[in-house]
């Protein structure tokens, strides 16, 4: 009885799990459905397909969403259950937060203009992500998952185990669709998505929340992105065929082999080889993967950069670029960080029969100003929000961008479930940022250890979270709606400020710094950075204001984490300042979070400015 092979529903719902094409998932999907008789766009659906697969390998994945949905975040799958969302990106951050949706209760729609999976580069999870994905059956549908010690997967095989658990899950998800703006209501119809192909379904769709997670380069209408302008930082992947032979499993892998440790290794490599890297990660998987950040004048001497320029995108224009010699030298930094123990290395080849390697410009990183906003129209109301990489986008050798994706896919989750609920807008919209500017900052030492009782509950993951750091007041341009006047006027004004108007907003914040800390011994403002490497100007700015709350003879320049230490309890006891950074963010070799910094010292100039003295 229990043989897939006598029962074609389980020998179907077999192919359906082990499926490993976008394709190949969405047909045995449908054969599922048919054989069983189920409408996957039924809101009962996956009740219903509970009760006619009762097949015992089925059974277990019902037990293990079951634990999840039981969770009273979700009130039983219902405290959405009026509300329609359409996600855009079948990325893993837009399949992760349509899973939560759905058990929501929310009717979830996924559109994605790729076809197919390809993307063999591999993607480190935090512990956290790990229990996240047993729990979603992540081990049965890909039995490979994180065995022994593994902390990473292909971003192809996260996408496809995702998928099958929004499907289970009643999300329907298209492929081939792209997005090309939202309607505005018009008549009877309410905020619909103008797509391509317009002949589409989903063309006719009508939703009252929209995610975006379309990924780095991509942000909705009104969205603005703050630029992080770092140094130069030029990324390269390489992915070879892992024949998963014994001598190649002996291989270990390297997790972030940064220069500053392994000085000997990086400048053997220099000598013997020319190429000179800032750091190597090496991870195996369905392919040898290798991401490494590597230097301008090496690239430039070895011949994979053919001509130097001063702007990034002119120095890795394709054009610039001679694709062997870029293959050659992430061939030679792989073989040598292994040292040669990859036998007959090969490279994978990707989705265009090319062979897997890129080279990426990291110099500019971009992260949403804002990270979610109301649109109202006739009535009508959207909640738009972004998740993924095009909320923050990941230095991928940091191995960041899963774990802050599926973070903020669950305070999207939480937020909707308050738009759900009925909360008052201004409330929703000041809470989603309050929360957000935690995490930039989330590592996995101040993210709760309890993985367990993680839930969309903001509270339960991150240690320190205070729902008010952002006000009403503050989010009222995040409210965009035509019912005349002041709020919607204000809103235009800031949704489409010219990049002078934030930049001018730089250069006041750090006149006012520079102003402020004028006089003092060892502080010396001139960036939102390396200034602030010793926290004596953070120190400076509060003894400025308050001089009876600190002596500043006692501090000094080089203990950064007492000075961190002192300021920020300060800040945080006499002027309701919450911490978005921690005093050991200000040691090491890594530059201090410019985007941090904007956003703390623009809360310590509105608290002194003000609060009464
Ligand atoms: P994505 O995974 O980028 O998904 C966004 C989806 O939105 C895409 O499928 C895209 O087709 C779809 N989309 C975009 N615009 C539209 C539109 N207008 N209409 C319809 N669909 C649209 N991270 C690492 O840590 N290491 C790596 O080596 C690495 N390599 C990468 C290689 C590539 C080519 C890319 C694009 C990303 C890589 N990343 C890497 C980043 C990593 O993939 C993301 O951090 C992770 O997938 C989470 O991203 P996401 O879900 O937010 O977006």
């Amino acid at each position: 009885m229990d043989d897939p092979d006598i029962n074609p529903s389980h020998a179907t719902f077999e192919r359906f799990t082990q499926a490993q094409t976008f394709k190949d998932v969405q047909q045995h999907f449908s054969d599922l459905c048919k054989l069983l008789e189920l409408n996957p766009r039924d809101k009962t659906f996956y009740k219903c397909l509970k009760e006619k697969l009762n097949w015992w390998k089925a059974k277990e994945m019902w037990g293990m969403f079951d634990k999840r949905a039981s969770h009273a975040d979700y009130q039983q799958r219902k405290v959405c259950s009026k509300n329609k969302s359409l996600v855009l990106g079948s990325g893993p951050c837009g399949l992760r937060t349509a899973i939560e949706l759905s058990l929501l209760g929310a009717q979830v729609v996924v559109i994605d203009k790729r076809e197919t999976y390809s993307r063999n580069n591999v993607l480190h999870l935090w512990p956290f992500t790990i229990v996240d994905l047993r729990n979603l059956c992540a081990k049965k549908f890909y039995g490979k998952f994180c065995t022994g010690s593994l902390d990473h997967i292909s971003i192809r095989q996260l996408q496809l185990i995702l998928l099958k658990v929004a499907l289970l899950l009643g999300v329907e998800v298209h492929s081939g669709v792209e997005f090309n703006g939202l309607t505005e209501p018009s008549g009877e119809n309410g905020w619909m998505a103008q797509i391509k192909p317009a002949s589409h379904p989903v063309s006719s769709y009508q939703f009252d929340v929209f995610i975006c997670a379309a990924g780095g380069s991509f942000r909705p209408e009104g969205f603005k992105a703050k630029e992080l302008r770092g140094m130069l930082a030029i990324g390269i992947t390489a992915n070879f065929v892992n024949r998963r032979t014994a001598a190649e499993s002996r291989v270990p892998e390297l997790g972030g082999v940064a220069r500053i440790y392994k000085q000997k290794v990086f400048q053997d490599l220099l000598t013997q080889t020319g190429i000179d890297l800032e750091n190597i990660v090496y991870y195996k998987d369905d392919t040898h993967y290798f991401v490494m950040t590597a230097k301008k004048k090496s690239l430039l001497k070895k011949g994979v950069i053919k001509q130097d320029f001063a702007a990034a995108d002119e120095l890795l224009a394709r054009s610039n670029v001679d694709f062997e010699a870029l293959c050659e030298y992430a061939y030679t930094a792989a073989d040598f960080s292994t040292g040669g123990q990859l036998p007959d290395l090969e490279f994978a080849v990707n989705h265009k029969g090319k062979q897997d390697v890129a080279m990426f410009d990291f110099t500019c990183m971009h992260n949403a100003e804002n990270s979610c906003m109301i649109r109202e129209r006739r009535g009508k109301r959207l909640l738009v929000a972004l998740v993924g990489d095009c909320l923050l986008e990941p230095f991928w050798p940091l191995g960041t961008g899963i774990a802050r994706g599926f973070l903020a896919a669950f305070d999207v989750a939480w937020m909707v479930r308050s738009w759900g609920l009925g909360a008052p807008h201004l409330k929703i919209l000041a809470e989603r940022e309050s929360v957000y500017q935690l995490l930039s900052q989330t590592k996995p030492e101040n993210t709760s250890k309890n993985y367990a009782s993680y839930s969309i509950d903001p509270k339960t993951r991150y240690q320190r979270v205070n729902y008010s750091s952002v006000q009403p007041h503050q989010v009222q341009h995040l409210y965009n709606t035509d019912k005349g006047g002041s709020l919607n006027n204000k809103l235009k004004s800031k949704l489409n400020p010219t990049r002078q108007d934030s930049m001018s907003g730089f250069q006041e914040l750090l006149r006012w710094c520079q102003k402020n800390t004028a006089g003092y011994k060892q502080v010396k403002v001139t960036d939102f950075t390396e200034s602030w490497r010793s926290g004596l100007a953070l120190c400076a700015l509060i003894h400025h204001f308050r001089p009876k709350l600190l002596d500043m003879s006692e501090l000094s320049e080089s203990d950064p984490v007492l000075n961190h230490h002192l300021a920020f309890s300060l800040l945080e006891k006499e002027l309701g300042v919450p911490r978005v950074m921690s005093p050991e963010d200000f040691t090491g070799a890594a530059q201090v979070d410019k985007l941090s910094m904007v956003l703390y010292l623009t809360q310590v100039q509105k608290a002194f400015t003000t609060a009464p003295p």
